[in-house]
């Protein structure tokens, strides 16, 4: 057993050249654990609060003080122990970065005083029997918040399955490559801009010529693992009507297998959501993310009522690990899909991979195989797949 002796934090930079928060909890046997945390740019409006970076190193005093002596190992009381302390329903007093960070360093501890890896740890604390890796969700073009091209779609992604991370990042990596060298054909030039997730930046004739040139690169390779198309509309951040919407995605699902399509309507358009679901949800995933916001209320809610049939599951939406178990459970409780998502502006920490596989999800949404940010939870996937023994 471990005990927390101190908590410091500093700001540091995100992958876009925002400040954001590292935290490190000192253990009274003398070990260091660090996390830091990502910020997002397409923000659903029920997420809870990160606050500026500088302040939330301020109110760590307080932590630093009110945390000393909690078990490493107790992750509930010590998130518990947070939210109390915050006292707010948005997380804004404390702010969700700061508790997030120091959350998730704690978990690192109470992995580390039990002689376990993360992933094992978080496996142990859900319940979850490691069976298979989840299917890694690869953004490959950006657009909307993420680029400057004009699409109107924020991400476009490939979606890879396989036995394990390694096979499935050849994959990755084999697509992202050829539709690299596809993209720079057009353009006749000798490197192409990417946006904030490492997916490739061009411009386009429409929102659904990047997916005709997917597709293409699709079935020129990787024949022998499954791949599928998917799309992140982030549609709360479009003017365009529903009908409009409807009437494209009815256009790009004629075209297309269409495997996964998160947020394909504003965040306060339920019913566009269900209908989706109802008509397409046999075959496609409808992902919520802005609609849902990692919240185990919300998710039971639409859920159960066939609102969506998976959602995206991101810790800082909601401020703590505990929280964000809490969310995973209930979207397994309603029998629904949970992909684990990384943020726009990332940092180098890795948390999010193990918590992929430590709580079996579907899916892991972890951008494209390039930028170190990205890279950095690709190359922490092979590092488990050692560690698992496969
Ligand atoms: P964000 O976008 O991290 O910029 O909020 C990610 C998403 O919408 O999935
Ligand atoms: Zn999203």
């Amino acid at each position: 057993m471990a005990n927390i002796a101190g908590i410091n934090a500093r700001p540091i930079l995100n992958s876009r050249g925002e400040w954001t928060i590292e935290v490190g909890i000192l253990s009274d046997d003398n070990n260091l654990y660090m996390a830091s945390v990502p910020n997002g740019k397409s923000v659903g409006k029920n997420e809870a609060v990160s606050i500026n970076a500088f302040d939330a190193v301020e109110n760590m005093a307080l932590l630093d003080q009110e945390l000393r002596g909690y078990d490493l190992s107790d992750q509930a009381s010590i998130d518990a122990r947070m939210v109390e302390l915050d006292n707010s329903p948005d997380k804004s007093q404390l702010g969700a970065n700061t508790m997030l960070a120091v959350s998730l360093a704690a978990a690192r501890g109470g992995a580390a005083s039990n002689e376990m890896f993360l992933w094992q740890y978080i496996a142990a604390t859900l319940g979850t029997e490691l069976q298979s890796f989840p299917s890694l969700v690869v953004n490959v073009i950006n657009g909307g918040l993420h680029a400057g091209n004009g699409l109107s779609f924020q991400e476009y992604q490939y979606l890879v399955s396989g036995d394990r991370p390694s096979d499935m990042i050849d994959t990755a990596l084999e697509l992202y490559v050829a539709l690299g060298e596809r993209l720079r054909e057009r353009i006749n030039a000798a490197a192409i801009n990417v946006g904030d997730e490492g997916g490739y930046a061009p411009n386009f004739e429409d929102d659904i010529e990047p997916l005709r040139v997917m597709a293409a690169v699709a079935t020129e390779n990787a024949a022998d693992l499954k791949v599928g198309l998917g799309l992140d509309v982030a549609a709360s951040n479009l003017e365009a009507p529903k009908e409009d919407l409807r009437e494209t995605y009815n256009d790009i699902l004629s075209e297309f297998k269409l495997a996964y399509l998160e947020d394909p309507f504003n965040e306060d358009d339920q019913g566009a959501f269900r209908e989706m679901t109802e008509t397409f949800g046999d075959d496609t995933l409808i992902v919520g993310d802005d609609l849902t916001t990692t919240n185990s209320v919300v998710i039971e809610r639409l859920g159960s009522n066939g609102t969506v049939n998976s959602v995206i599951i991101k810790p800082n939406q909601i401020g703590t690990l505990t929280e964000t178990f809490e969310a995973i459970d209930a979207a397994n409780q309603v029998g629904i899909a949970t992909v684990i998502s990384h943020r726009s502006g990332e940092t180098n920490d890795t948390f999010i991979a193990d918590l992929a596989v430590g709580a079996g999800t579907w899916g892991f949404k972890l951008g494209a195989p390039a930028r170190g940010e990205r890279v950095a939870k690709y190359n922490r996937l092979l590092a488990i797949e050692a560690e698992a023994g496969f």
